[in-house]
């Protein structure tokens, strides 16, 4: 039996992490530990804390919690560590960092002393394209490149990244990074670009477009990242980083008009917004290093945003009382009363 702690695993991509791994493989355990922010969800799990009783635990608690992680790993007998707990909205970086740089690194530098003290287990860091900056030309960022990160979100994303790669250089740690482009697809909190579109068009209220929408992201549908996180803990080599993503780039235009297009909505819901501080234009990854190591996506843009819209559609359960949440409160900061 593989015993694997997922931090982080009742937010968007953690959830569809754990769902992926106790399907495709019957001989592993799963302990999610979460603190359950407000991104955070036990009905993102309700499906598999019911399908799998035996093999999924959940427990509550703060990555920066260093004796409760420790007494979780040895309770449970953890051999690996997957890490994708962190505050992870770049527009609520801006307003108040603090968080961020509490939980993304210094709760990543928790995680990683656990891992030491805990007999060198083998770690895993999600991290993400954000920490590479804005990429100019048509110049793909790979895996050695320097980071650049541009804003509090990606910086304190990057100071992890950082953090991991030492304790592998001076601790032996086994440890991997990976660097995932924007992910889409089921359960993800309606803050983010996407879910935000899709909701706000199913009740027919405007989308806000930052600036012009010529933003180029790298729309990659969530499996697709999940089944690329399952290969590295199989095959990645310790100290290695690797990108995930298709390797392709729309615009952010082009992605609403493909989600408006799937919702049979108007175009004129589309409203230019003022653009968020420090916006980066441009992301894209060189994502050959994954490739080469047997890794293939499986949805093109186009699938992953219309895969996407769908679930939406059909999961209105899910989103409606977030909505009618905090969610509101914060929306009105950002975007006033549109
Ligand atoms: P999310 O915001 O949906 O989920 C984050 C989860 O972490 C939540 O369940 C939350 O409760 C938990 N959490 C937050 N602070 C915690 C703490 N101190 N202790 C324990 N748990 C805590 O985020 P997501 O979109 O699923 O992203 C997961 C990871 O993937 C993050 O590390 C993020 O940086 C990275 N990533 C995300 C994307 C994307 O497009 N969403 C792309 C690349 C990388």
């Amino acid at each position: 039996m593989k015993r694997i702690l997922v931090t982080g695993g009742a937010g968007f991509i953690g959830c569809n992490f754990v769902r992926m791994l106790l399907d495709r493989h019957p001989d592993y355990c799963v302990i999610v530990y979460d603190k359950l922010t407000y991104a955070g969800r036990l009905e993102n799990l309700q499906d598999v804390a019911e399908r799998h009783p035996d093999r999924y635990t959940f427990v509550r608690g703060d990555i920066c919690d260093a004796e409760l992680v420790e007494s979780v790993v040895r309770e449970h007998d953890v051999d690996t560590i997957v890490n994708f707990a962190a505050e992870t909205h770049v527009d609520r970086s801006i307003l108040n960092p603090d968080a961020f740089i509490q939980t993304d690194v210094y709760g990543t530098f928790v995680l990683l002393e656990v891992a030491r003290r805990c007999g060198n287990l083998r770690y895993h860091q999600i991290s993400t394209d954000e920490v590479y900056g804005h990429i100019e030309g048509e110049h793909r960022s790979r895996e050695t490149d320097c980071m650049a990160p541009r804003s509090p979100y990606a910086a304190s994303k990057a100071g992890a990244d950082h953090l991991v790669q030492a304790y592998h250089i001076t601790y032996g740690l086994p440890t991997t990074i990976s660097r995932g482009a924007n992910n889409i697809g089921p359960y993800q909190y309606p803050e983010k670009v996407v879910p935000l579109f899709i909701t706000n068009a199913l009740n027919d209220m405007p989308l806000p477009v930052y600036g012009d929408g010529q933003q180029r992201r790298d729309y990659q549908y969530v499996l697709d990242h999940c089944t690329a996180i399952d290969l590295i803990l199989e095959k990645g080599v310790p100290g290695e980083t690797y990108n995930v993503g298709t390797g392709q780039e729309m615009t952010n235009l082009e992605m609403v008009e493909i989600l408006l297009d799937e919702l049979g909505k108007p175009r004129s819901l589309i409203q230019h917004v003022e653009d968020r501080l420090g916006h980066d234009r441009r992301y894209c990854l060189d994502v050959s290093k994954i490739i080469s190591l047997g890794w293939q996506p499986t949805y093109s843009h186009e699938e992953a945003i219309r895969t996407t819209v769908r679930w939406y559609v059909d999961n209105r359960w899910w989103w409606e009382p977030i909505r009618s949440g905090e969610f509101r409160e914060y929306y009105q900061r950002v975007y006033g009363n549109r």
